[in-house]
């Protein structure tokens, strides 16, 4: 175990699978305190907590669903009881692939309620210790449709462009606080194009539906449409740029929409 982050507290929403596991387990690798949550079953529980457990830095789980703002004040300030926020990690989100025409009151509702509206609760409640501290990271993990469109996705584009818009302002609000020494509070997106995680599933599954149930092809399909690389990230991917923008040296990285898209926003 490095110990970059050793002493520092790391509250990484929606970390129980995919892109927030990988993340948490990147900090726990240097030696950050990790606050797993999520709405997992028992068993995934413990198998996350098990895979940070290996990496011998310490976690506890807290739940909470996150489209209720009375519980993202719950989860914080639990989290706070527990340490400091010194790491916060905007990551719990959901996709829903829908038409305007389809999408209802509750689906919007809902997409901006987890992916965006959660997220400025917790940076409200945590950014002002980051500050009398002169050390913190807010990393939301926006998407590239924080960036670009694409069609039958309103809900959740509408929700990552707030996200980017979200982590400019913060950043701005608090560019000064803490020294070089201090490492200084910051606060960037991370943009990723197409992961695999849970998330993308029910993509991939309709999409292998015309490639007669191909689910290889299906990939190479949803690649060929957007991602130039014709390559998904792997979760790791993004947990390594997260570390990144937690070390010291990234102190003047704020306000940044970092795409890891294999030239997705690049066209
Ligand atoms: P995932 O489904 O593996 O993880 C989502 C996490 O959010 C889970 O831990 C889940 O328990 C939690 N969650 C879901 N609904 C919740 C709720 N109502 N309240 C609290 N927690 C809830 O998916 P992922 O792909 O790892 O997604 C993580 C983030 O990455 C999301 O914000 C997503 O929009 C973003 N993203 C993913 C991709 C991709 O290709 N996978 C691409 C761009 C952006």
């Amino acid at each position: 175990m490095g110990d970059m982050l050793k002493g520092r507290t790391a509250l990484v929403t929606g970390s129980t699978s995919g892109i927030g596991l990988a993340i948490a387990t990147s900090l726990a690798e240097e030696g950050a305190r990790i606050a797993l949550h999520g709405l997992p079953k028992q068993e995934e529980i413990d198998a996350a907590l098990a895979q940070i457990g290996a990496t011998g830095a310490e976690a506890r789980f807290f739940d909470g669903d996150l489209r209720d703002p009375d519980k993202v004040e719950a989860l914080v300030a639990a989290v706070a009881d527990w340490g400091p926020v010194d790491i916060l990690v905007n990551n719990a989100g959901m996709q829903k692939t829908v038409t305007i025409a389809e999408a209802d009151r509750a689906v919007w509702d809902a997409v901006i309620g987890l992916n965006l509206s959660a997220c400025f609760h917790a940076m409200r409640l945590v950014l002002p210790g980051m500050k009398a501290r002169g050390f913190g990271r807010v990393i939301n993990i926006a998407s590239v449709h924080g960036i670009v469109a694409s069609q039958a996705k309103a809900p959740y584009v509408a929700s990552k462009f707030g996200l980017v818009g979200l982590t400019k302002v913060a950043a701005l609000e608090y560019a000064d606080a803490g020294t070089r020494e201090s490492g200084g509070v910051t606060v960037n997106a991370i943009c990723p194009g197409w992961v695999e995680t849970p998330l993308i599933e029910p993509q991939i599954a309709a999409r292998a539906e015309q490639h007669g149930g191909d689910r290889d092809a299906a990939v190479r399909s949803l690649l060929a449409e957007k991602q130039p690389s014709l390559r998904t990230a792997e979760p790791s991917d993004i947990g390594a740029a997260a570390l990144y923008l937690c070390s010291r040296a990234a102190h003047n990285v704020t306000g940044v929409s970092l795409p890891i898209d294999g030239g997705w926003t690049s066209q």
